[in-house]
C-alpha cells in the first residue's frame, strides 16, 4: 500500500554488518511505496571490480582510479533492486565472501566515498527514499527526517547470516561468521573517513530480539509522525 500523501521524506537507516538493516529497509520501502538504496551494495561493486583487476587493495589510488571509471547503477524492482556494474547484473556476485571480506578497505579510501556519496545525494535529491549504510545519517543525508541506527548483538547477527548461508555453505560456523562480522565492525567504526556511528539525532533500534516485520512497522510509525508536522 502506497503511503497516502504526496509529501516525500527520507529515510536514514545505519547500523553494523548483520543488523537487518537491508531486509527491514526493503519493507519500509515497500510500505511507503518509496525507493530502497542499498549504499553498501556500491561499495560492494567497487570491490568486485577491484578483485577482477587483480588490483592491489592495499593500494588507495590504484582503487580510486578503478572507482572513477566504473559506472554503478541500481535498478529497484519490486522487493529490492538489481546491481549493474559497467551494465553487468552483479546482484549476486558482489555478495560472495571474497567480496565480504574486502569491502571495508575499499570503503575506506576517501575518493571513493567521496565519488560514491555524490551519487547517492543526488538519487536521494528529490526525496522519497530509504537508504541504509553506515554514514547516511552523519554524513550522507544529514538533512533526512527519520533516521534510525539499527543495531544487534554480534552472536545474533552471526546466526541470522549462518541461517542464510548455511546452505549454500555448509562448513561455515557461526563462530566463524562472528569474528568476520566483529573484524568489520571495527574497520568500519575505526576508520578516519566517516565511521561507522550512530548520528545524534537517530533513534536507537536493537534488533536483537525483534522480527523484521516489528522492526519495519517501527520506523514506519517515526515517518508517519513526521509527516503529520
Ligand atoms: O551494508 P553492507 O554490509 O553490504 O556494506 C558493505 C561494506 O560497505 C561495509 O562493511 C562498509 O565497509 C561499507 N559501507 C560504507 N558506507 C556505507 C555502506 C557500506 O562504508 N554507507
Amino acid at each position: 500500500m502506497n503511503w497516502p500523501t504526496t509529501a516525500k521524506i527520507n529515510v536514514a537507516i545505519d547500523g553494523p554488518a548483520g543488523a537487518g538493516k537491508s531486509t527491514v529497509a526493503r519493507k519500509v520501502a515497500e510500505m511507503l511505496g518509496y525507493i530502497y538504496v542499498d549504499t553498501g551494495a556500491m561499495y560492494r561493486t567497487v570491490t568486485l571490480k577491484a578483485i577482477r583487476e587483480g588490483a592491489d587493495l592495499n593500494n588507495s589510488a590504484e582503487l580510486a582510479r578503478i572507482a572513477e571509471r566504473l559506472d554503478v547503477r541500481l535498478v529497484p524492482e519490486p522487493g529490492g533492486q538489481r546491481v549493474l556494474m559497467d551494465g553487468e547484473d552483479v546482484t549476486e556476485p558482489i555478495r560472495s565472501q571474497a567480496v565480504t571480506g574486502a569491502v571495508s578497505r575499499v570503503a575506506a579510501v576517501p575518493a571513493i566515498r567521496e565519488l560514491l556519496v555524490r551519487l547517492q545525494r543526488e538519487i536521494a535529491a528529490s526525496r522519497g527514499v530509504v537508504m541504509d549504510g553506515r554514514d547516511i545519517g552523519t554524513n550522507v543525508l544529514p538533512d533526512a527526517e527519520v533516521k534510525v541506527f539499527m543495531t544487534a548483538s554480534v552472536r545474533i547477527r552471526a546466526e541470522r547470516r549462518w541461517n542464510e548461508v548455511k546452505d549454500r555453505e555448509p562448513s561455515t560456523s557461526i563462530e566463524s561468521l562472528a569474528e568476520a562480522i566483529a573484524e568489520r565492525d571495527k574497520t568500519d567504526s575505526e576508520r578516519d573517513v566517516s565511521p561507522l556511528r550512530q548520528a545524534d539525532d537517530a533513534v536507537l533500534l536493537d534488533t536483537s530480539h525483534m522480527s523484521a516485520d516489528e522492526a519495519a512497522e517501527r520506523i514506519v510509525g517515526m515517518c508517519r509522525r513526521a509527516l503529520e508536522v
